[in-house]
């Protein structure tokens, strides 16, 4: 079987996509990236849930990156208003950040002879985010095979996926308990534990979490 490789991060959708991979793929590892995020929370509960799962875990620092982008994740920003840069777009995004993960975990897979890359990119509640689309990125993969003479195959199972039909997914995989109970998502790195999961309740990513959980409860 291939060897696969998941763009970790440690909240609740790349958790969902490492259960979902483990029970996919014997082969497995994980890459993560501090890119000069404000919290390192999310990071830190990226190794504990892949050692839950038994998978190895690579963290790289490109925290460089903060200091290149303007995002209210990598800076002092407040995550509540539209990005400083583009107003359509929520000071939460950060430019390209998807871009360079694909990129970097592409070139790891190539060292690690991994076929496979997974990652929990959702379209359907993307939160304003245009490099969660699938257009996006089939296309980036496309360009990184093309120029480097590759077959590597991007893997997204949660693109589709409402945020209730992500936690359902979870269910499935028999990892819901650790996306509630360790899987971090929230803007403002609060670690308080909630029914839905960890965080404070209010920034766009916990209240995105919130309703689809209460929405799944209801499926
Ligand atoms: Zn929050």
């Amino acid at each position: 079987m291939d060897k696969a490789v998941v763009i970790f991060s440690g909240g609740q959708d790349s958790t969902t996509c490492l259960g979902w991979a483990k029970n996919r793929y014997e082969d497995l590892e994980g890459i993560s990236f501090n890119y000069g995020q404000r919290h390192h929370v999310e990071t830190d509960q990226a190794k504990i849930i892949a050692d839950k799962l038994g998978v190895p875990l690579t963290l790289f620092d490109i925290s460089f990156y903060s200091k290149m982008v303007i995002s209210a994740l990598t800076g002092e920003g407040n995550v509540n208003l539209p990005h400083e840069d583009n107003h359509q777009l929520p000071a939460s995004f950060v430019p390209n950040r998807n871009a360079l993960f694909i990129l970097l975990a592409h070139s790891f897979a190539q060292t690690k002879k991994a076929k496979v890359l997974i990652g929990g990119f959702c379209q359907t509640d993307f939160s304003g985010y245009p490099d969660c689309r699938e257009t996006f990125t089939e296309l980036m993969l496309k360009s990184l095979n093309l120029g480097s003479d590759q077959h590597i195959e991007l893997k997204t199972p949660l693109m589709h996926l409402s945020k209730a039909e992500t936690f359902k997914l979870a269910q499935q995989e028999g990892i819901l308990d650790l996306v509630i109970r360790d899987s971090h998502t929230c803007y403002e790195g609060s670690p308080a534990a909630n029914d839905w999961g960890r965080g404070c309740g209010n920034c766009p990513a916990c209240l995105l979490r919130k309703k689809g959980y209460l929405e799944f409860i209801q499926l």
